[in-house]
């Protein structure tokens, strides 16, 4: 009964992967393909040397999860972009609000 410590247990249905094993490239953990939806062919083909990675389902999630937050950091970027022009545009209009009001100051110096 040493058998069990050579295959490792398939990650979802907790049984000793023997045939069709598919490694996740990411954490190492071992799945039957059936088991991940791979066929026994792209199996076979992911187990030669430098083929295809795989990654498991929570392994792909986290790296689509990382790409998503790439994704909202360039855009959190281009919108501080946008907002610092903004800013520059605001304090424009506002000195030139601030020469007006002096100006009507002045004005209203002259009448009193
Ligand atoms: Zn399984
Ligand atoms: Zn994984």
């Amino acid at each position: 009964m040493t058998s069990v410590k050579d295959n490792p247990n398939c990650d979802l249905c907790k049984i000793p992967v023997t045939k069709n094993k598919i490694q996740c490239n990411q954490c190492s953990i071992y799945f039957h393909a059936s088991c991940v939806d791979v066929s026994n062919s792209q199996c076979k083909n992911l187990n030669k040397p430098g083929f295809d990675k795989w990654y498991c389902k929570s392994c792909d999630q986290r790296q689509m999860g990382l790409a998503s937050i790439e994704d909202k950091l360039t855009q959190l970027l281009e919108n501080q972009g946008s907002i610092r022009s903004d800013i520059n545009h605001i304090n424009q209009q506002m000195q030139m609000l601030d020469s007006k009001v002096n100006e009507v100051v002045k004005k209203l110096d002259i009448k009193i």
